[in-house]
């Protein structure tokens, strides 16, 4: 071993010295349809008057860390109730490992005195990643076939673990669909005053439903979403709606300028065209339900239900398909390996027309 080896087997944590690295493939010359992304920019115009907005933030000082403005609009525009807030993360990400930061406590009597991280799996796999790097135990509990809750696995295992935390991506991710809401709300209740439920919405501008207004409901949610699905993944901006004695705790834990002053001001001007983002979402999702007609009608291909901007298709020979529509120049993302339940499974991010037909032909010629 050399000196460094040494260095690193001394000082860095055996989880992860065994870790990888976060992989994102070079896109560059690739239709890219592997990370949700919404293919459509602002308008000329509008980018025009960003960059003016832009131009005037003040790069010289430190956010304020209170992010009045930007709070307010998102409490304003965004459907927060009465009575709640938010707070910001850089992207969802953050607040996810915010989340389990804050809650990654010694327990007195749990097994191993770690807290617990509870979610249907598959997953997001950050929820994973940030319960294992807070130092706490991941419960993954498998969905049906059909990518349901089976609902007498998560109830007895929210009674076995007492989980902190349990994420439920409302639609998930991988699998596009929506969870039934009687079955989130069973959960919610089920954690009462000893777990708190995380309403991933990530993909809440594609679904036409939320669990937002639920909040005054239910003091143990929270609802966190993103702007990154919305159009603004470059920005980074993601944020956590809850009553605010809660918030209180997760701030304390965030890094107090973790909002740069360019997505602060980037967000404020996305937030005051919200119409033009809301009009991109109305298209992808028409152009979801006529993917997903067209995927249905191909021999061999099963097309699961989405509620989100991607698809999760299976089709017969999944290493195959990935590698002709590699060749063809489509990066999707093969999913079947990533759990028993998604053997054969690959997702598509939904694009534009052109995009979308792009990958329906290389998808014909592979199968
Ligand atoms: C994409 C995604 C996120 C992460 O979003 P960022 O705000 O870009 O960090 C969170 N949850 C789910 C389920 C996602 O698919």
């Amino acid at each position: 071993m050399t000196r460094i080896d040494h260095l690193i087997a001394n000082t860095i944590r055996e989880d992860v010295r065994a870790g990888h690295v976060y992989n994102v493939p070079d896109a560059s010359g690739y239709v890219k349809l592997d990370a949700m992304e919404n293919p459509y920019v602002l308008p000329e115009s509008l980018r025009i008057e960003l960059g003016r907005r832009l131009a005037d933030a003040a790069l010289n000082r430190y956010p304020v860390p209170s992010y009045a403005t930007l709070k307010q609009r998102i409490r304003a525009r965004l459907g927060v109730p009465a009575g709640h807030d938010v707070i910001l993360g850089n992207g969802s990400d953050e607040i996810i490992a915010i989340l389990c930061m804050a809650c990654a406590r010694q327990m007195p009597n749990g097994k191993g005195g770690r807290a617990v991280v509870l979610a249907p799996v598959p997953a997001f796999v950050m929820f994973q990643r940030s319960a294992q790097f807070a130092g706490m135990d991941f419960v993954g509990v498998p969905l049906k076939p059909d990518f349901s809750l089976d609902m007498p696995a998560m109830l007895a295992a929210i009674a076995e673990h007492r989980p902190a935390l349990v994420f439920l991506a409302y639609p998930n991710n991988p699998t596009g669909n929506l969870y039934d809401a009687a079955d989130m709300v069973a959960i919610i209740e089920a954690l009462g005053e000893t777990g708190i439920a995380v309403v991933d919405e990530a993909y809440q501008p594609f679904a036409g439903t939320s669990f937002m207004a639920r909040l005054p409901q239910y003091p143990n949610m929270v609802v966190m979403r993103t702007l990154s699905k919305l159009g603004l993944a470059g920005i980074r901006l993601g944020y956590l709606a809850a009553a605010p004695a809660l918030l209180e705790q997760f701030d304390k834990v965030r890094p107090p300028y973790n909002i740069n002053v360019l997505t602060q001001v980037a967000a404020e001007f996305a937030l005051d065209h919200l119409d033009v983002l809301d009009g991109q979402a109305a298209l992808l999702n028409a152009a979801r339900a006529d993917l997903a007609q067209a995927l249905a009608a191909l021999p061999g291909v099963t097309v699961f239900p989405s509620s989100a901007n991607f698809i999760t298709l299976r089709v017969p020979d999944p290493q195959q398909t990935c590698a002709k529509l590699f060749e063809a120049r489509v990066l999707i993302k093969n999913l079947s390996r990533m759990h028993a339940l998604l053997a054969g499974c690959i997702r598509v991010t939904v694009s534009t027309p052109e995009e979308n037909s792009v990958f329906l032909n290389a998808l014909k010629a592979s199968l």
